[in-house]
């Protein structure tokens, strides 16, 4: 292992040589089924045969022009994109906290065109939104924000679902020119916003004149049974944050905006040098393609809701068990107690999961998964589960 990387992550013992479908193979051979893709990036699997295809073909042809040049892919793909979504207009970017960094830009420069001095932004407690400056001071976790200070201002921070706090800072705060919130957050536990909420935050930003910004960075393109989280609810948002699964692995982040949100940025405000080359654009408009053609958004609902039932039924009336909650492919099992532990022991027994939030197993597992690796994955985190809790007490 060499020493010459910065010492940012706390990497796992293994490395991964090969992937296929659902699972992955490490340097001694041994096979995993995967229940992490990524971190919900790899929405169609490992070495999907169309998505490698389009790679090719496209590195074949042109890799990257620049944005000093009309880019046909990235047209294609903002036409596509906004279709699905209700959306005007596509900014690209490289990941999920540039998306963001778009978004909180996009909403300051609103603000402004209001007249409002001190544009701010309401973000949640427990949210995620990256690392850079703005999204980490946007973001509702203290771990990433410590030791980074000075942090930046204009953010008002208000409880996770709770719409009385957003009345309450409606009333008090003129600043406000947006809402910052993820549909379902990824990284805080696998929080369900419910659609009632949503419906009610539209309602209080067209009352007042503020931008309603989806962070589906996370819950986008496809990951929840739906092309995106908020369409759940009928409600649709301002500015939407996409970045993950959008590209299948090859990075891509985009910032999404409709109606006055979609004109508010004009030559010069924002930039991106990579921001939607021909590479990553090709990968993302093969990866819609197979989304389509092979079914995945029932897919995604089919098997999410039997991964719950399984795993409801499995570990009904076992203590220690908080709750199961999530929607499509994008699932949580909250324990009484830490347990990032069990990362080791299923990586041991070949199964690749995650814990986030301390306490909360998160699954999000490839959105082609079929019936045999559904029933796998229940009997294999359900047991594990069982053994810990019993151990631990
Ligand atoms: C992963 C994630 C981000 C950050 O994305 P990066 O590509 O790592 O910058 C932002 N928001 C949400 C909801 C995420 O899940």
């Amino acid at each position: 292992m060499t020493t010459h990387l910065m010492n940012t992550y706390a990497r796992q013992p293994v490395a991964f040589v090969r992937g296929e479908g659902a699972y992955l193979w490490d340097e001694s051979g041994k096979r995993y089924l995967d229940a992490v893709a990524g971190v919900a990036v790899n929405g169609l699997g490992h070495a999907h045969p169309k998505l490698v295809k389009a790679i090719s073909e496209q590195a074949a042809t042109l890799i990257h022009t620049s944005n000093l040049y009309r880019i046909p892919k990235q047209e294609e793909l903002a036409d596509r994109l906004c279709a699905l979504s209700g959306m005007d207009k596509a900014f690209f970017c490289n990941s999920g906290c540039e998306a963001n960094e778009a978004a909180i830009k996009l909403a300051r420069l609103y603000g402004h065109g209001k007249g409002i001095e001190v544009p701010t932004i309401i973000v949640m407690e427990k949210a995620f939104h990256g690392r850079t400056m703005g999204t980490l001071t946007a973001s509702g976790s203290r771990k990433i924000q410590a030791g980074f200070e000075p942090l930046l201002s204009g953010f008002a921070r208000v409880p996770f679902g709770d719409i009385e706090a957003i009345r309450q800072v409606a009333e008090h705060n003129k600043s406000v020119v947006a809402v910052l919130v993820e549909v379902v957050q990824g990284e805080g536990g696998i929080n369900v916003l419910p659609s009632a909420y949503l419906v009610e935050l539209r309602q209080i930003c067209d009352a007042h004149g503020w931008l309603l910004m989806l962070d589906e960075v996370q819950t986008g393109i496809a990951r929840t049974g739906t092309w995106f989280g908020f369409q759940h609810s009928g409600v649709v948002p301002d500015v939407m944050a996409l970045a993950k699964g959008l590209g299948s692995g090859v990075p891509i982040g985009a910032c999404l905006a409709r109606g006055e949100a979609a004109e508010v940025f004009k030559p010069g405000s924002h930039g991106s040098t990579f921001g939607g080359n021909p590479l990553a654009c090709a990968t993302a408009l093969a990866t819609l393609d197979v989304i389509e053609e092979e079914n995945l958004l029932e897919n995604v609902r089919l098997r999410g809701e039997a991964i719950r039932s399984g795993l409801r039924q499995a570990l009904a009336s076992v203590p220690g068990v908080v709750d199961i909650r999530g929607e499509g492919l994008m699932i949580g099992i909250e324990l009484d107690r830490p347990c990032t532990e069990l990362v080791t022991v299923a990586r041991d027994a070949g199964v690749l999961i995650n814990v986030t939030a301390d306490t909360v197993i998160r699954l999000v597992p490839p959105l082609i998964y079929g019936e045999a690796e559904v029933n796998v994955l229940i009997a294999a985190v359900s047991g594990m589960v069982k053994n810990y809790l019993q151990q631990a007490a």
